[in-house]
């Protein structure tokens, strides 16, 4: 997580500051950053599709500059997605590590071993006791 907040130039505050939001019909991603100065004022961060970047509604924003709202918002949206293909990868693994234990032993039925009710019929080619 350092060599983003590095990349992006976010502290741990500012990165905390931000929450992700999503609208899950138009999947559209949302960012809220709490403003550091001010505890009554909150910035959206949104995804601007014309321009492909993320646009922030405050000031030093809209004269051009890169705020640390948008740094923050997109290095947590940086994060997320490592969070997620972190995860997907976890279980890809956990998977193909279930089929592989599965196929090793039993090459062809080892998509039934997921159903116990069919684990009596399931094995024709086991011995008892086996
Ligand atoms: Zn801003």
């Amino acid at each position: 997580m350092k060599h983003v907040q590095e990349q992006y130039k976010v502290t741990d505050s500012q990165l905390d500051a931000a929450t992700r939001f999503v609208n899950c019909t138009t999947r559209e991603v949302l960012y809220v950053v709490q403003s550091a100065t001010s505890a009554d004022v909150q910035y959206q961060v949104r995804w601007n599709r014309q321009y492909r970047r993320f646009a922030c509604q405050c000031k030093a924003s809209h004269n051009g500059m890169n705020c640390w709202h948008v740094r923050s918002a997109v290095a947590s949206e940086v994060l997320y997605r490592e969070n997620v293909r972190a995860l997907q990868s976890a279980q890809a693994l956990f998977h193909s590590s279930l089929v592989n234990r599965g196929s090793s032993s039993l090459p062809h039925l080892h998509t039934t071993r997921k159903d116990s009710t069919h684990e009596r019929y399931a094995h024709p080619l086991r011995c008892p006791g086996d």
